[in-house]
């Protein structure tokens, strides 16, 4: 029998036949595609026609077609509906594609066509994207190691081993440590709780096929919980559960590995060259340097603290309202803060929930797109990967852009947080292939389900990096999409989440469930008030991590990564009720895989350029500007990285930005 994921993909809009393909055709399937690649590698190396772009580059971008299909869909299905059998494959394929990708970048043969295309690109009468491609292609090379030789050669191939493994093992704790923890609430346990919290728990304990309420370490479920529980007591328990994930020792504890993981880096950075891995990793960055990185997470870190300790005297003095002494914990912050925006902006959080319900939310990402770009969204039927999961086509003047999955439940088999990635995305080389872009989030279930504030963000975030995908229009894979800098790539994400405080848009989709009736006015405003409300909170919990992961990667890898997180945090006067967002054992972000290593910054870099972006339209007093959204289009979100994303920028917006538009929009400004 033919292997489903090897086969023609011939239903609608080629997506994966997910009905198809059975877990067990994964490894075969991989093997095939590993071989076939290594064959197509091969042909180009030792191709004995002269070098060109087209026998090297674009062979080179057409070469891992099959084991990008494959690798599209385990990677999905891994992340987002995990069981004992993907996550074994998961750990064997870990070292495999490691290896793979080594023997690609280290081919001795394959690098000298490119050095040579290289060193005579300007006779070559390239385009523009061809001669950005080819530098992006020498740059991932001689990043790669592909001008090391020998012992060292050998060296950086076991490391870069050694990191699949460990990040896996890392990511793969975490999800057992999130999944293995679970506290059932009696009857007065629930007293005090809004009804949708309730509802939440009622649904954690079905999905463990449990009856009654259970407490679980789903965001979703515990983050609610911490902000409106007033058993003290309970908050405590959940909140060091909560914080203890990856560190509770045994088989599933992530601290060795952590140390592990940061030793590899720092060797691996210096067998290339560089002073250290944040020196390494910052250099195809925007910021290029950790010393500008630091640069701009001080000069919003000072006016944070300033407004959080204020904030936390505030709290405090609730706290001995309720008779209680001793100071404000960690576990106190959400709840007490819950509370006091209620006196503060008569705003709460319950009272706003039922005005959004997710579907609303869905129709008002949408709508927006539509109103932007053009873009238009049918709901499509046929089998996916989960019954959670749902799609559309998306089309512009009937042409067919794109096919959107949205998956967005929290269950016991994804992991935390939430995300868009694609299972294939747009190109031109060769022949036209649209994108199949999927967000994946982690929202409590209910009947209809009901999002908060943050979820809702939350949802027009990812819906932000789909529409990077969506809108694609390169030529090469090797720059399509998302393909940018790490930290241009959350501009457009954090750019769409703006457009859901336009009143307008509230008013047209912020509909209750049940009635149908538009978000009342004064509610409206007064949540678009409190909009910066607790943000020295957020901002703070944010830069914690932030400066730790760029302390991990500057100098020295520290040997006792929790010491070192300590000590900055002691250095930076991290206030003692409010922890990082992400700590160290389970800081998924900088150990599940290289991506935001040195790279968690990357957030407030691109809030930089979102604060300013969006003000283009503020300045135009139309958020659906026509021009300006055709402009963001052209330069940003079709653009991919087919040039330096602070040229892209640039041709957008005239300028590059300063940092006030931002303390501006978190209300940092006036204890600057
Ligand atoms: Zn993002």
């Amino acid at each position: 029998m033919t292997n489903p994921l090897l086969s023609d993909w011939t239903g609608p809009f080629g997506l994966p036949p997910f009905d198809a393909i059975r877990d067990e055709d994964f490894g075969p399937a991989f093997d095939t595609a590993l071989d076939e690649a290594r064959a197509a590698i091969a042909a180009i190396a030792d191709d004995p026609a002269e070098p060109s772009f087209a026998n090297t580059i674009a062979a080179l971008e057409l070469a891992e077609e099959n084991l990008e299909r494959v690798a599209g869909v385990f990677f999905n299905l891994a992340g987002s509906d995990s069981n004992a059998a993907r996550e074994a494959l998961q750990r064997d394929l870990a070292p495999k594609l490691s290896a793979f990708s080594s023997e690609v970048t280290m081919n001795k043969a394959l690098f000298t066509r490119i050095e040579t295309l290289w060193q005579a690109r300007s006779d070559l009468d390239l385009t523009e994207e061809e001669a950005r491609v080819l530098e992006l292609y020498r740059r991932m090379f001689v990043r790669a190691g592909a001008q090391l030789d020998g012992a060292e050669a050998e060296r950086l191939k076991e490391i870069k081993s050694r990191l699949a493994v460990l990040s896996t093992e890392f990511t793969q704790n975490l999800l057992a440590d999130e999944r293995d923890w679970a506290r059932a609430l009696t009857g007065d346990e629930l007293e005090g709780l809004p009804d949708f919290v309730v509802g939440s728990l009622r649904a954690a304990a079905e999905e463990r096929g449990q009856d009654g309420h259970v407490l679980t370490l789903a965001r979703s479920v515990v983050s609610p919980f911490l902000q409106f529980s007033p058993r003290r007591d309970l908050r405590e328990i959940a909140h060091k559960a909560w914080a203890a994930r990856g560190a509770n020792g045994g088989a599933t504890d992530n601290r060795a590995i952590a140390a592990e993981i940061l030793a590899l880096r720092e060797e691996r950075a210096k067998l290339l060259g560089y002073a250290d891995f944040a020196s390494f990793k910052l250099e195809p960055e925007m910021a290029k340097t950790p010393g500008a990185v630091r640069d701009l997470l001080m000069r919003v870190w000072k006016p944070a603290r300033a407004k959080a300790e204020a904030d936390a005297a505030a709290l405090e003095e609730m706290l001995r309202e309720d008779g209680i002494n001793g100071p404000l914990e960690p576990w106190d912050w959400r709840y007490y803060a819950e509370k006091r925006r209620k006196v503060l902006h008569d705003l709460d959080e319950a009272a706003l929930k039922p005005y959004l319900p997710l579907d609303g939310m869905i129709a008002a990402a949408f709508d927006v797109a539509n109103r932007l770009f053009g873009l238009e969204f049918r709901p499509l039927d046929g089998p996916l990967y989960h019954p959670d999961a749902r799609a559309w086509e998306v089309t512009r003047k009937g042409r067919h852009m794109a096919v959107f999955i949205g998956d967005y439940f929290a269950r016991g088999s994804k992991r935390s947080g939430a995300w868009c990635s694609a299972f294939r995305s747009q190109r031109k080389l060769g022949a036209e292939v649209r994108p199949v872009v999927v967000n994946v989030c982690n929202f409590a279930k209910g009947d209809p389900a009901l999002l908060s504030w943050d979820d809702a963000r939350t949802l027009f975030h990812e819906f932000g990096h789909a529409l990077h995908q969506i809108l694609s229009d390169v030529t090469h894979p090797f720059i399509s999409g998302t393909s940018v800098a790490r930290d241009f790539v959350e501009l457009p994400s954090q750019l769409y989440e703006h457009w859901l405080e336009v009143p307008e848009v509230l008013d047209r989709h912020a509909r209750h469930w049940k009635t149908g009736e538009a978000m009342p006015a004064d509610l409206r405003d007064r949540l678009l008030a409190a909009a910066t409300y607790d943000q020295g909170f957020a901002t703070v919990e944010y830069l914690g991590s932030a400066l730790v992961d760029l302390a991990f990667h500057t100098g020295p890898a520290p040997a006792d990564p929790m010491a070192r997180q300590a000590e900055v945090l002691g250095e930076i006067g991290m206030p003692r009720a409010i922890g990082m967002r992400h700590a160290t054992p389970h800081f998924a972000h900088v150990f599940a895989g290289d991506g935001y290593s040195a790279g968690y910054y990357s957030y407030m870099w691109s809030e930089v350029m979102d604060a300013d972006a969006f003000a283009a339209f503020e300045e135009a007093e139309d958020p659906f500007h026509p021009e300006i959204a055709e402009k963001l289009e052209r330069y940003i979100l079709s653009a991919g990285g087919s040039r330096e994303a602070e040229e892209l920028y640039t041709a957008f917006r005239g300028r590059m930005p300063g940092v006030e538009p931002l303390l501006k929009g978190r209300g940092l400004l006036d204890v600057a």
